[in-house]
Parts: structure tokens; C-alpha cells; sequence
């Protein structure tokens, strides 16, 4: 069932059950009363949403809560078994995967074993990779119950094309929503740009965020994208803005960019301006990433200054980061991670301590991920299970 029209009847009861179960995915285990107590919603119409996600399988109850006088509340959380979800990432040169249960834990990875130059070549990747996934887990309630696709370009949610890939034309105006749907009808597909997608999953995870707090991520890989996740009360998950980041220009007579600009920031800050450095005339390939990690581990000085540079332009971007949004924290994602040191990360902070007044950057925290290179597909699976009542309500 859709979404009731705004103004029914349905659409207030799914309103107050999804304001209950947003509350739910947040806390590891609470109560009726609790829950109540955080949404303002009535404790009669509290225990009338908990049945009906308790009815469709989504939570479970777990126990009693301690309590020093009369009835013990009981407990509710998230039901692991309601379903699993599969995340993926279209990255340029690195795609993967991760399945998880509705609970969030994970129960495998991998690479998907393609470049993501043609989108149908992808797509019948996809197709395998569910079939797949569909047989190796029976017996969850709702079966494989949701689809999350993180990609590097940028999706249009309303009409579910891709509106634009930079370099891969043949992505622009792909009904990717659609070619999805006619594959498999009955599973919900939700699709992000990486950076948004590494917002979302640090955003849902981080307990330790105040209200009103916001959240950078940085995702460095092949390009370099920044989302923002607002933790506003009562609108969890909110991202309040995404950018071309990546293109901003920092040298208007600098290097040329894939986007046909000079002077981007990506050009100078992300791993394809470190392979440019290091293999100029090699073409892009899914082999790229191990011609990079293997100097990396082999110490290879060119590579090193190489890095010194990318570091010092990455530093560069995040203050701009911090002029332009003023986060509480930013996480460095994307497969940057993979060449980044304690050392590098003190290096960072201070260029940007240097750079941006303090005043501007008060209990700032330049951190990386906690899920490190698969933050993007637990953002994914974050943001579908979020928004999983718009299918099963
Ligand atoms: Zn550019």
C-alpha cells in the first residue's frame, strides 16, 4: 500500500506509527511509555502504532523493564528477523555490496565484479546478485525487504532516472527505478548519491549527536562529494543540502577536470587526481585501486609526496567544508580511507584549525567513519529501512 493522501484519516495513523518507529531504529530497546514520553503522541495512540508495527512483524518485544513500582513496561526493539536488505554501491571502480538483517547486522560483503561504464551491464549484475541473495536467506517475515543503491552520480528521486553521471553519458537519463521495478515488482528501491548516502549512515548511527547537530561527510574516492545530515527533531535523516562540491574551483587556470572545467577541487583532491600522478597514461579500470594500494604498502616515495599533496588539498576542502556548513563533525569517507594515517588525519586537523577561526569551529570533529569504506551502504540500508512504512504501511 502507497502512502495515504495527506489530510485522510490513514495519513495521520501513518504519520504517528512512522514518528514511533523512527523512534524504535533509534534506541537499542525501549518502551511504550518512553516513546510517548520523546514523540508528545498520546500513550492509548503510542500503544495502537507498537501493535500494528508489532502486527506487520517490524518489532518484536523483548523483556520487561526494571521498574521500582508497579507494572514493568515491556520492551520493544527492532525485529531482526522482518527482513533483510541489500546494499549497493555503483562506484567507478570499486562496486560492492552488503546484506544485513532488518536489525542492521551484517551478514556478508563483496565487490561486484564490474565496471559501471554501461548501466545494463550493471543493472544485470544487480539482477543476479538479488536472485542471489532472495535464495540464500529464507525464512524472514517480509523476505528481502528492501533495496538501497548508493551512486557516485546524481538521481532524480521523482522521476527515478539517473539525471547525471560525470564521464558515463550512457548513464544520463537511465530509468534506473523502472528497469528495477519491472525486475522485481514487490521490492522497495531507494537511491542516494554516495556522499548523502555516508551522511545518512553516520547521521543514524551517531547517538552522540544533539539536536539541531549537523554532519559532513566527505566521500573521497574517485570523485569528491560532500552530504550533510541535519539531526533535526521530529525530521531524522533530513539532508539539508548536497553539492558539486567536488567541483567547486580552487585554480581557474588549473588542471583539467573530467567535468571539462579547470581547476576543480577533485582535480586535486581525490584518488583520480593520485592515479593521474602515478600511472598518467594507464586507463581507468577496476584494477586501479590495487595499483594504488600496492605502492602504497610497497612505501613508494612518489606515491607518498604524491599523497602529501592530495592531503594538503583535502585539508583545503574540509575548511571550505566548515566555512560553508559549519558541522559539528566531518567524516573523511570513501576509499581516501585506505591511504590515511593517524599522522595524515593530525595533519588535517591542524590545516584546518589554521585556516578556519575558532569561533567557526567550536567541538569540531574531524573523524573517520565508523563503518570506514562501507559507510555509503549503510547509509543505503539505514535510509530504506527509515522510510520502509512508504511501502508496507
Ligand atoms: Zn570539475
Amino acid at each position: 500500500m502507497a502512502v495515504p493522501d495527506i489530510g485522510s484519516i490513514d495519513y495521520v495513523k501513518y504519520t504517528n506509527v512512522t514518528r514511533c518507529f523512527q523512534i524504535i531504529l533509534k534506541a537499542a530497546e525501549t518502551s511504550r511509555t518512553r516513546i510517548a514520553g520523546i514523540s508528545r503522541i498520546s500513550k492509548v495512540t503510542v500503544s495502537s502504532c507498537v501493535d500494528f508495527l508489532l502486527d506487520k512483524k517490524l518489532i518484536c518485544e523483548v523483556g520487561f523493564q526494571e521498574s521500582r513500582r508497579g507494572r514493568k513496561p515491556t520492551l520493544i526493539t527492532v525485529n531482526p528477523n522482518a527482513g533483510i536488505l541489500l546494499g549497493i554501491e555503483a562506484d567507478v571502480v570499486c562496486s560492492k555490496y552488503i546484506v544485513t538483517d532488518f536489525a542492521g547486522k551484517l551478514l556478508e560483503e563483496g565487490p561486484i565484479p564490474c565496471e559501471v561504464d554501461d548501466p545494463e551491464t550493471f543493472m544485470a549484475q544487480v539482477q543476479k546478485l538479488v536472485f542471489r541473495v532472495c535464495e540464500s536467506y529464507p525464512g524472514y517475515e517480509h523476505g528481502l525487504i528492501g533495496v538501497g543503491i548508493a551512486l557516485s552520480g546524481y538521481y532524480d528521486e521523482r522521476s527515478g532516472l539517473v539525471s547525471y553521471v560525470a564521464n558515463r553519458a550512457s548513464w544520463n537519463g537511465y530509468p534506473l527505478k523502472a528497469n528495477f521495478q519491472k525486475l522485481f515488482p514487490d521490492i522497495p528501491l531507494i537511491v542516494n548519491r554516495l556522499a548523502n548516502a555516508g551522511a545518512i549512515g553516520e547521521g543514524f548511527r551517531d547517538a552522540s549527536l544533539l539536536d539541531n547537530d549537523s554532519i559532513a561527510f566527505l566521500h573521497c574516492s574517485w570523485g569528491l562529494g560532500v552530504g550533510i545530515y541535519q539531526n533535526r527533531p521530529g525530521k531524522p535523516g533530513l539532508i539539508n543540502g548536497s553539492s558539486r562540491f567536488g567541483h567547486t574551483t580552487i585554480n581557474y587556470n588549473g588542471r583539467l577536470c573530467s567535468c571539462g572545467n579547470r581547476g576543480c577541487l577533485e582535480s586535486y583532491a581525490s584518488l583520480r587526481a593520485l592515479y593521474r600522478k602515478l600511472f598518467p597514461e594507464r586507463p581507468i579500470s577496476s584494477h586501479c585501486i590495487d595499483d594504488l594500494t600496492t605502492r602504497f604498502r610497497q612505501k613508494d616515495p612518489t606515491l607518498l609526496a604524491a599523497l602529501d599533496e592530495i592531503i594538503l588539498y583535502l585539508s583545503i576542502g574540509l575548511s571550505n567544508v566548515v566555512n560553508a556548513y559549519q558541522p559539528r563533525k566531518i567524516y573523511i569517507g570513501g576509499l581516501i580511507q585506505l591511504f590515511l594515517t593517524e599522522e595524515n588525519l593530525t595533519q588535517i586537523r591542524r590545516s584546518v584549525e589554521a585556516a578556519v577561526p575558532d569561533v567557526f569551529r567550536q567541538d569540531l570533529q574531524i573523524e573517520l567513519p565508523a563503518h570506514g569504506i562501507y559507510s555509503a551502504l549503510y547509509g543505503c540500508i539505514g535510509d530504506v529501512r527509515n522510510r520502509i512504512l512508504q511501502f508496507v504501511f
